[in-house]
């Protein structure tokens, strides 16, 4: 029986298609929000995506930028805008991964305009009402209703190019909002069941994936339950995981997804004895008896990265990171201090399977 706990359940006003193809029905999706002259963004590694995506708007595409960036700088924003207000753009379409979003979001906010979010990995910021911005180095967070994409598109045909390295631990930044929504201080019955699920999905898509990239059943899996776990991420706050990997990411410029995918089995392990529920939960959802051992045996079975030391951490920065992760308090099931933050670090460091904490 689920534990009798008061809860709070909003849902996030958003409409979203799902399946294989859907990009054909970007035209629609514009002509239904009343727009003409949509901004096309993309990176410069995918801006091969325009032909594609201006044969689905019909004629509804105005102009492409091509400039989004990891981490969303100020500068890169404030480009795309002007060249919005060139084109007096109505939309805007942002078509790639969570840097792309990220753009499309930033440039909601300062515009008013609608976006339209074509995801093409796991990260799963097009479900979220948050934004984290650059502007010198200091990357600051903010959560406001106008960045929530209205209208998203996830085409799994799209998610076919993603390589199978990126695919691994963009999967397992998803699978970790996913987690953390699991034992969060606000969540909802709702939430659990997409978290599981969403778990579930990820733990057995993502190897099919890297089996064979092209395996569309298998990106499919992988893509819902991506999905999945971005609701959880947009409808409830995350912990521990993801405050240390801010930490890891801002202050020592740590790539995101592979720093999610090498935090996460420590993350969880040392919140495990906090959070029995949840540990249940993920041990049916990955089907075994210890749900940390198994993200960090899945993780192996990807292929991707393991430890700090291996993305290029040096030993010697943990102690600062301790420092700054046990600075600012934050919600989490199971009291930290700097001891204990030090010692999660040093294992993730090692990149060993995780050990009680
Ligand atoms: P990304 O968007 O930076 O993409 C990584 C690279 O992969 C880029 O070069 C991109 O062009 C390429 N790529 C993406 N999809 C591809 C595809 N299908 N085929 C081939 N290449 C493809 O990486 P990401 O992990 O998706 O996003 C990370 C960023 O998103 C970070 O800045 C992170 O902070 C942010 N993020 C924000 C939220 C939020 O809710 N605000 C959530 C998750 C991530």
């Amino acid at each position: 029986m689920a534990a009798m706990q008061d809860f709070i359940y909003a849902s996030l006003p958003q409409r979203v298609r799902f399946g294989r193809g859907t990009l054909a029905g970007l035209g629609d999706e514009l002509e239904r929000i009343g727009s003409r002259r949509a901004l096309l963004l993309t990176t410069p590694e995918q801006a091969g995506l325009a032909a594609a995506v201006r044969d689905a708007a019909g004629g509804r595409i105005a102009g492409h930028f091509a400039g989004a960036a990891m981490h969303t700088p100020v500068a890169v924003s404030a480009a795309a805008l002007a060249e919005l207000r060139r084109l007096d753009a109505d939309a805007l379409v942002s078509a790639g991964g969570g840097s792309t979003t990220g753009l499309g979001k930033a440039l909601a906010l300062r515009s008013g305009l609608p976006q339209v979010a074509v995801p093409t990995t796991y990260a799963g910021s097009e479900m979220t009402p948050i934004l984290g911005e650059t502007a010198e180095g200091r990357k600051t967070t903010q959560r406001d209703p106008r960045l929530l994409p209205g209208t998203v598109i996830y085409d799994v045909d799209l998610t076919l190019s993603l390589p199978p390295g990126l695919s691994a631990v963009s999967g397992m930044n998803a699978m970790a909002h996913a987690v953390e929504a699991l034992y969060a201080a606000d969540t909802n019955p709702v939430i659990d069941l997409m978290a599981e699920e969403s778990v579930r999905a990820l733990a057995a898509g993502l190897p099919a994936v890297i089996a064979d990239p092209q395996d569309g059943a298998a990106r499919w899996q992988a893509l819902h339950g991506a999905w999945l776990a971005g609701i959880c991420l947009g409808n409830v706050g995350m912990a521990l995981h993801h405050k240390l990997c801010h930490v890891l990411g801002g202050s020592f410029d740590l790539p995101h997804a592979e720093t999610h995918c090498v935090v996460l089995p420590y993350a969880l392990a040392c919140n495990a004895p906090a959070v029995p529920q949840a540990m249940q939960r993920l041990g049916r959802a990955l089907d075994a008896a210890d749900a940390a051992q198994a993200l960090w045996q899945l993780g192996s079975r990807l292929g991707a990265p393991r430890g700090l030391a291996a993305l290029g951490l040096p030993e010697s920065a943990l102690e600062r990171a301790a420092d700054i992760a046990a600075e600012n308090p934050y919600r989490n099931p199971r009291p930290l201090d700097r001891p204990l933050l030090l010692a999660l670090l040093r294992q993730a460091h090692a990149g060993d399977p995780p050990r009680p904490m």
